[in-house]
């Protein structure tokens, strides 16, 4: 980034990976905020960036020179098998007004976030960075993940076309302070340790759904929110970059439970519900891109940034967002 005042604009900034950007900005000596740099972390209050309308309002008032694009319909596996068509249109909507906005206002760079559930379903591992457009995604929640392939497919254009710096990450699941805790539309470890808590609290049994056996690469928000600033700075490619912890680091769904019981310190009955669907077996993504670009970076240890997340839920739990 150039040394004169940049404007850092982050769409969903009041979402998991938001809130953990707003948090390294503030808090992280290496990867924390320079000097000429301010930084706007937008909610759906400042606007809903699916009308256009509200969209240009809101580049027209803060005029970004750099734009972290986060803001996006998410949800697990279960809420997007019940919506796959909301799931597709909020987010091309959304993806389109933020990077046409992007080229009009002249912004120099913008860093888009992808997800590692938008690869073919059936594919060699580990997955890298060449093979997102190379078959069907999984059918559980294809809406999300063809509206996302296409975030790639506009960067290419915007740089072809115009020869705007549009790129974009694709991290593995996310987890951390400030998730989205829902019983049912969340991700596995929210939805879990808000499960283990209340079955410790009720003294009810723990259950998790599926077998327990897929295989998921989790990266901590916090890690992502350095990987993501350094992107910005240092990133210089269109072409999509993986953000993920190792390949050996990947742990079953059985795993996650055991640890989350561990961090919670949950003592009563806790079984699976295998009527309940596993989604895809497993993404296994390769990290070798980021690391041979970044090779210093250090990742927090899983069960460190778990207990941190469980601790984090238990003071928040009055106000977590519903
Ligand atoms: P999140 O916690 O659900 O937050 C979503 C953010 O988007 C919130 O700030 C929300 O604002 C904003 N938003 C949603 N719809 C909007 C709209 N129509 N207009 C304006 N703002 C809107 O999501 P997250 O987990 O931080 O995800 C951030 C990015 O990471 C997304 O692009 C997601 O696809 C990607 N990702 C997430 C994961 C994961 O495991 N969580 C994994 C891979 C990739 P309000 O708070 O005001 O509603
Ligand atoms: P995915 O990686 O996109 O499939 O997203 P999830 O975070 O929803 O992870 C889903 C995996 O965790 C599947 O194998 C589920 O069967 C399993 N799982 C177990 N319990 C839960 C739960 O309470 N919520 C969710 N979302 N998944 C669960």
């Amino acid at each position: 980034m150039s040394p004169s005042k940049s404007v850092i604009m982050v769409t969903g900034g009041s979402g998991l990976v938001g809130k953990a950007i707003d948090w390294v900005v503030e808090n992280d000596s290496k990867y924390g905020k320079r000097e000429g740099e301010e930084w706007v972390f937008l909610t759906s209050k400042d606007g809903n960036l699916i009308d256009p309308a509200q969209t240009k309002a809101i580049f027209e008032k803060y005029r970004p020179t750099h734009v972290i694009h986060l803001a996006a319909k998410v949800g697990g596996l279960f809420g997007n098998m019940a919506a796959n068509l909301d799931y597709f249109r909020d987010n091309l909507l959304i993806n389109d007004n933020v990077l046409h906005n992007a080229k009009e206002f002249g912004v120099k760079k913008v860093v888009s976030c992808l997800s590692t559930c938008i690869f073919p379903d059936k594919t060699s591992y580990p997955i890298d960075e060449t093979m997102v457009h190379q078959g069907p995604p999984h059918d559980s929640n294809y809406g999300y993940s063809h509206s996302k392939r296409m975030v790639d497919v506009m960067n290419r254009a915007y740089n072809q076309q115009y020869g705007c710096n549009f790129t974009s990450v694709i991290p593995t699941n996310v987890f951390g302070p400030h998730d989205n805790f829902h019983l049912v539309n969340s991700h596995v470890i929210p939805g879990l340790i808000h499960k283990c808590y209340l079955a410790q609290q009720n003294n009810t049994p723990f259950i998790m759904a599926g077998t327990g056996r897929p295989l998921r690469q989790f990266i901590y928000s916090r890690d992502l929110a350095r990987l993501f600033i350094w992107t910005l700075r240092e990133y210089q490619e269109i072409t999509p970059l993986i953000l993920s912890v190792p390949e050996e680091e990947e742990v079953s769904i059985k795993q996650v439970g055991d640890s989350i019981v561990k961090a919670m310190g949950y003592t009563g009955d806790y079984r699976f519900d295998t009527t309940k669907a596993d989604g895809q077996y497993k993404k296994t993504a390769s990290n070798k891109k980021l690391m041979s670009l970044n090779p210093d970076f250090q990742f927090t240890p899983f069960d460190v940034a778990l207990s941190e997340t469980v601790e984090w839920f238990k003071e928040n739990v009055d106000t977590i967002r519903k």
